[in-house]
């Protein structure tokens, strides 16, 4: 199966024609430009582009690949309306099948499981969240822990656990050995 065929199984939610988009890319680079992640990181946008089109295999391997923040700066601004931001997000897809998510993004996939936020609340958060007048905690598993079961029952069957190397008897990552 081509790498393309590949990408566009993991972005089947995204469709075709999001992928398919970065045949037109030109390689202008405005992308890159563009990047903010690009200004503090060796990710390249128009790179990984330039890969795919070549059916580089490799970059499914490449940390950089997680350097995109998704801001979808480079997809408002690419002269070919290349939908970058969604590729990437097949793209990682496809990368994370593989074994290749990057620690950051597994730990936060691991507070998900954990508490059913990417970002849980801190103390800090609740005391801000009271100075604004709202309640203490927001109304989602921090509020109604029981729903964290039905989270928990929605990650076994789609096996995100598997996929994120979540070891539910240490209740923590699984050693992958990534940087
Ligand atoms: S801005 Fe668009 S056309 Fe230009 S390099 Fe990036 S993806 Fe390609
Ligand atoms: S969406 Fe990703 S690749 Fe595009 S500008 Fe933002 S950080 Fe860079």
């Amino acid at each position: 199966m081509s790498l393309l065929s590949e990408i566009e199984e993991c972005g089947e939610v995204i469709g075709k024609d999001t992928i398919d988009s970065f045949l037109a890319c030109m390689q202008c680079g405005k992308c890159t430009g563009s990047c903010p992640s690009g200004r503090v990181t060796s990710y390249r946008t128009r790179r990984v582009i330039n890969r795919l089109q070549a059916g580089d295999r490799s970059v499914l391997a490449d940390p950089n690949l997680w350097m995109c923040t998704t801001c979808y700066t480079c997809y408002e601004r690419c002269p070919r309306e290349v939908r970058i931001t969604d590729i990437i997000r097949a793209v990682r897809n496809l990368a994370a099948k593989e074994g290749y998510m990057s620690k950051s993004h597994r730990a936060t996939a691991s507070y998900v499981i954990k508490t059913g936020h990417a970002v849980p609340i801190n103390d800090e958060t609740k005391k801000l969240r009271k100075e604004l007048g709202l309640s203490e905690v927001p109304p989602t598993t921090h509020k109604f822990p029981k729903a964290l079961e039905s989270i928990r029952k929605i990650i076994k069957k789609t096996n995100f656990d598997k996929l994120v190397g979540f070891d539910w008897d240490t209740m923590s990552l699984e050693e992958r050995g990534e940087k």
